[in-house]
């Protein structure tokens, strides 16, 4: 990776980023921008430099205590709920026109604060964001109910009605920061709840960004609240009575504290947790597109996805083809800062994270893993060349714990008996994503059937849309987000039983 200095990241940006680098960031409750009630602040490091490029208020319990009463105002006086359903729809939309407005800004900022390549960010992920709110902006005037028959004696009129599930507070992951900050409000939103955003520590940057989208499109005073800070933010939230649903985001070791937190008043939870999804390549694969489809499955946005395709399970007859074809695509990729247009990877987001995933490759290759290409980078920032691991065995770390990071595992199989793969497919906590590379669709179909997990890729991998509900099996999280599912995690159901005698 090149060195980037300071100086080149602010040549590299738009004037308009430079100004908000340097602007102070406040937290957004109830309309208004303010500090932090004890007055912390937090620095922002760009993990491509390890440099600090802005910072952040520190909140702590008090001021989520204030954001979680803004919230509750703005959700029992009907301010947003009772709005017609076309004008919520109408300022949905106008959020995802902002979102194109600025997405050059939310590029940099996400790209500043993650390290994903620039294009990678704007065109896929900001841009994935918008349609999201587009999407969602169609829900808000489709949310019904049903009309029952029921057996029950006498005249009956029978209805079920959905209702927003009340004030939601949204911990988000470090990840692709800003979609995923779209993947939770947006249905939210749409389902007329009120929210407390907490962005993840590293990564608040485009969040703050969003405070003036919010603004201008019209959101009312209270309706979205974004306070910034650590696992300790995100733990008052959690604990807070108020709060009646926690949409999470990120490790299972996290979310099972949450599960166990919320028990207080048994707020809703929906979990989006880590995975270790496997990858089948087949020898009647098209090598051309599986090739550079199972090496992207793992190093896009570095690794660090929660679907990504980290147990490569491959064919015995294409094994040495495909070890080598995806070893001579990672040569390929050129690692330095995501504003550098040549840069195809990123660094990793933080450096307690490069210290983790580069432990978990330590640990695979004492336990016997071969690397056919990769390891650590020299120079500044957070670097790990794209990794390759071959001969893995099911015993190793680096087969069974969610490495976050660009290492793939690949293994040989030689089976073809679709139950057998399934329970090696099958054989983690985990059950996110999969993905099937091979022309005999009716194999393709069989074998996404007996896989335990909540997206199966076939000929593709980590393809996403605001109408494909996502979401895990077993340890990989509780409900689905995006599609029609989200609606319904966002809203209660009330059943209405009107004796006509
Ligand atoms: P994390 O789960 O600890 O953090 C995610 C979010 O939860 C952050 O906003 C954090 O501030 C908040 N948080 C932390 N502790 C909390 C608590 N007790 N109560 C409420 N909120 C809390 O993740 P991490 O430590 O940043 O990353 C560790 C690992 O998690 C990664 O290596 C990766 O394996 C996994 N991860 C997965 C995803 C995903 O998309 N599934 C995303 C991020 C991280």
């Amino acid at each position: 990776n090149k060195p980037f200095s300071m100086d080149a990241v602010l040549d590299h940006v738009s004037g308009e980023t430079r100004t908000f680098l340097g602007q102070k960031h406040q937290l957004f409750i109830g309309g208004e921008s303010r500090d932090a009630v004890e007055g912390g602040r937090r620095d922002v490091v760009d993990p491509a430099t390890g440099q600090v490029i802005s910072n952040v208020a520190d909140a702590t319990a008090a001021d989520v205590d204030l954001a979680v009463a803004a919230a509750r105002t703005a959700f029992d006086d009907g301010r947003w709920s009772g709005l017609k359903p076309n004008e919520r729809m109408k300022i949905l939309w106008r959020v995802a026109e902002l979102i194109d407005e600025a997405s050059v800004e939310l590029a940099e900022l996400d790209v500043l604060d993650e390290g994903s390549p620039y294009g990678i960010v704007k065109n896929f992920y900001i841009s994935l964001g918008a349609d999201h709110f587009r999407y969602f902006a169609g829900w808000a005037n489709k949310i019904d109910g049903a009309t029952l028959p029921v057996n029950m004696d006498g005249d009956w009129h029978v209805y079920t009605t959905r209702e927003p599930v009340g004030v939601v507070a949204q911990i988000l992951p470090w990840n692709v920061p800003f979609l995923m900050l779209a993947w939770k409000l947006a249905p939210a939103l749409a389902a007329g709840c009120t929210v407390i955003v907490k962005p993840a520590e590293d990564t608040p940057l485009s969040a703050m960004r969003f405070v003036e989208i919010c603004r201008k499109a019209g959101i009312p005073d209270g309706v979205v609240n974004i306070v910034t800070g650590d696992g300790r933010v995100g733990s008052a939230l959690v604990d807070h009575n108020d709060v009646d649903k926690i949409g999470f985001t990120g490790s299972t070791a996290t979310g099972q504290a949450i599960v166990r937190a919320s028990a207080g008043n048994l707020k809703r939870v929906s979990l989006e947790l880590g995975g270790k999804s496997p990858v089948f390549v087949f020898p009647d694969a098209d090598l051309e597109t599986a090739i550079p489809g199972v090496a992207e499955a793992v190093f896009l946005n570095s690794g660090q996805a929660c679907t990504a395709g980290s147990r490569l399970y491959i064919h015995e007859d294409v094994y040495e083809a495909v070890l080598q074809g995806v070893a001579a695509y990672s040569e390929k990729l050129k690692l330095g800062h995501g504003l550098d247009a040549e840069t195809n990877m990123g660094p990793i987001v933080s450096e307690k994270q490069y210290t983790r995933v580069t432990g978990l490759l330590d640990a695979g290759v004492a336990e016997g893993a071969k690397v056919v290409t990769g390891g650590k980078a020299d120079g500044a920032g957070y670097f790990l060349k794209p990794t390759l691991l071959r001969d893995v065995t099911p015993d190793m770390t680096v087969y069974k714990q969610e490495i976050f990071g660009p290492v793939i595992s690949a293994m040989k199989f030689s089976d073809d008996n679709i139950e057998d793969l399934a329970r090696e497919a099958n054989n983690t906590e985990y059950g996110l994503g999969a993905s099937i590379w091979t022309r005999d669709l009716s194999r393709a179909h069989k074998f996404a059937a007996r896989i335990r997990a909540g997206i199966v890729w076939i000929n593709t991998h980590n393809q996403s849309d605001a109408n494909m509900p996502w979401g895990g099996y077993k340890q990989s999280g509780w409900g689905r987000e995006m599609g029609k599912d989200a609606i319904e995690m966002y809203t209660e159901t009330k059943s209405v039983a009107v004796n006509l005698g």
